[in-house]
C-alpha cells in the first residue's frame, strides 16, 4: 500500500512530506538542528549527563537556579528565567509569564531516562579467567539486541565522604569499550531452538571487562584484581564503593546520520531525549511570553514514572508551589488553579511505521518517517487503558495553532488495537484536571540500542513545541 492517499485526498496537504516544504536555506536549518542534536546524544547519554548539559546550556541563556532566588529571597517578575533542579536527574525550566500564573502554565515534559543495562550492587566478578559486571536491565528492552556490541559505562560513583566521581569509559577515540558475548552460531543449535524472548535471558547480560591476571599464581580472582587496580588507578574508587554508584551500560559511540541521503539520524536515547532536546530548544527562544512557559524534563518514565525523581513525585507541584510565592503571588487554591488551567505537551516518542513490519500498524492511524510531528490522542493497551485520552477541544486548539505557524504533524496510534501500547507521563499531570496531549518524534527502532528518527520530524516538533509555547 503507498502513503499517499491512505488517508484520502482532503488528508494530502496535511499529511504530506516535511522535505517538500524546506528549500535552500530553510533547508540547510532542518539539517544544522539535528548535528546541535546529534552531539547532544552522543555526549548525553545518562539522565544525570542529560540534566547538566541543559543546565550547563540555560545558565549561558541567563536561567537561574530556583534554590539560591529561594534562599535569597529574590523576587520573580515577568520575563524572569529560572530552573529547579532536582538531585540532577528532573529539571524544571521557566520563563516567567506576564499573566498571573492562576490562568496557568504551558508546560512540555519529556523524559531523560532511556533503556539501558544498570550494573547490580555487587556487579564485579571473576569467572573463567574473565571479569565481568552484572547488570539488571533498565526499561523495555529485547535482551538479544544488547549481546556483540560495543558498550561504554556512564555514570556515578559516590564515596563515603560523600564525592562523587564522574565515570564515563568507552566513549573517547582511545577508550577501550566492553561488551556482553553471545552463542556462536556453530554452537547455537539449542538456542536457536528457543523462543525469542529466552534467548538471551536477564541473567546472561554480564559484561565482559579483561582478562589479564595479575599479583601471585597461587591467588584467586585474579583478572578482577586487575581491573580493581585500574578502576582504582582512573577512578580512586573500591570494590564497596558499587554499593553506592549509579552506572549505566549503554551503547558505545556517537549518533550518526543514517540513510545515504542523510535524512535520519541513528542514535542511542532517542526516546525520549529527542523530545526532550526539542522542547528545551523551543523554550530557549521564548522571551516575557504572557503566559509562563515550561520545559519539564523527568527521570523514571521507562519503569513507571515512580521515585522522587519521577513524575509521580511532588517535585513539579512543590517547585510551582515556590515560584508563585516568590512572584508574591502564592496561596494553596492558587497553585490548584494554576495547575488545573494549564496546558501541556507531553513530549515522547511514538512509532513510525516500519515497511519490514509493516502488520503491527494500522496504515490510517500510524505515523511515517518524514511527516511531522506525531500526535498520540491516547496510548494504552487492550482498550486504550492506562492512557491519558486528549480532549478534542484540545486537540482542535492545536490544530489551528500548527496550521497558524505551518507546522507539520500527523496523528498516529501505538500500533494495531490489541497489538501492544505503551504509556507515558501524561496521565500524571493530567490528575490536575489540566489539558494533556502526548506528542513527539515517531521513530524505528524504538528502544532498541540504536534508534532511528528522521531529521525532518525532529526540526518541525521543535517548531511545534515553540508554536505550543507562544499560542496556547
Ligand atoms: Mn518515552
Ligand atoms: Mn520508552
Amino acid at each position: 500500500m503507498s502513503m499517499e492517499g491512505v488517508r484520502g485526498e482532503d488528508l494530502e496537504k496535511t499529511y504530506g512530506y516535511v522535505w517538500d516544504k524546506y528549500t535552500g536555506e530553510k533547508l540547510d536549518q532542518v539539517f544544522a538542528f539535528s548535528e546541535d542534536y546529534k552531539e547532544f546524544i552522543s555526549k548525553c547519554k545518562t539522565e544525570r549527563e542529560c540534566i547538566a548539559e541543559f543546565i550547563r546550556l540555560a545558565e549561558e541563556k541567563g536561567y537561574r537556579d530556583l534554590a539560591t532566588l529561594i534562599e535569597e529571597k529574590e523576587v520573580l517578575k515577568p520575563g524572569d528565567k529560572v530552573y529547579a533542579n532536582n538531585a540532577g536527574k528532573t529539571l524544571a525550566l521557566f520563563v516567567i509569564g506576564s499573566q498571573p500564573m492562576e490562568k496557568g502554565l504551558r508546560i512540555i515534559g519529556a523524559h531523560v531516562d532511556s533503556p539501558r543495562l544498570d550494573l547490580k550492587q555487587n556487579p564485579l566478578y571473576e569467572d573463567s579467567g574473565l571479569a565481568l559486571f552484572k547488570t539488571h536491565y533498565y526499561g523495555g528492552v529485547k535482551k538479544y539486541q544488547w549481546v556483540t556490541l560495543p558498550l561504554a559505562i556512564h555514570g556515578v560513583v559516590v564515596k563515603k565522604d560523600g564525592s562523587l566521581v564522574d565515570v564515563v569509559i568507552g566513549e573517547d577515540e582511545d577508550d577501550p569499550v566492553v561488551g556482553i558475548t553471545d552463542l556462536l552460531i556453530h554452537l547455537a543449535a539449542d538456542q536457536m531452538d528457543k523462543k525469542i524472548s529466552k534467548a538471551i535471558e536477564g541473567e546472561d547480560l554480564n559484561v565482559s571487562l579483561g582478562s589479564i591476571p595479575v599479583g601471585d599464581k597461587e591467588d584467586k580472582a585474579r583478572v578482577k584484581k586487575n581491573i580493581l587496580r585500574l578502576l582504582n588507578e582512573k577512578y580512586g574508587i573500591d570494590e564497596e564503593d558499587f554499593v553506592s554508584a549509579e552506572l549505566e551500560v549503554v551503547p558505545a559511540g556517537k549518533a550518526k546520520d543514517y540513510g545515504l541521503d542523510r535524512s535520519m539520524v541513528m542514535g542511542y536515547g532517542h526516546d525520549d531525549r529527542v523530545c526532550a532536546y526539542t522542547s528545551f530548544k523551543a523554550l530557549m527562544d521564548m522571551e516575557n511570553p504572557d503566559k509562563t512557559c515550561v520545559a519539564l524534563m523527568v527521570d523514571k518514565e521507562e519503569i513507571g514514572s515512580v521515585g522522587a525523581t519521577g513524575m509521580t513525585s511532588r517535585f513539579f507541584e512543590n517547585t510551582m508551589a515556590e515560584i508563585m510565592n516568590l512572584t508574591g503571588d502564592y496561596s494553596e487554591l492558587k497553585l490548584r488553579r494554576c495547575l488545573a488551567n494549564s496546558k501541556m505537551l507531553s513530549g515522547d516518542v511514538s512509532v513510525a511505521h516500519d515497511p519490514n513490519h509493516p502488520s503491527v500498524t494500522e496504515p490510517r492511524n500510524t505515523a511515517y518517517l518524514g511527516k511531522g510531528m506525531t500526535f498520540n490522542k491516547y496510548t494504552g493497551v487492550r482498550g486504550k487503558s492506562g492512557s491519558n485520552d486528549a480532549n478534542p477541544e484540545f486537540m482542535a486548539q492545536l490544530r489551528a495553532i500548527m496550521e497558524k505557524h505551518d507546522v507539520m504533524w500527523q496523528t498516529s496510534e501505538l500500533g494495531k488495537v490489541d497489538q501492544g501500547g505503551g504509556g507515558t507521563i501524561a496521565y500524571i499531570l493530567a490528575e490536575y484536571g489540566m489539558d494533556v496531549i502526548d506528542c513527539g518524534v515517531a521513530l524505528h527502532n524504538m528502544h532498541a540500542p540504536w534508534e532511528v528518527a528522521s531529521k525532518a520530524d525532529i526540526y518541525e516538533t521543535m517548531r511545534g513545541y515553540r508554536a505550543f509555547l507562544l499560542e496556547a
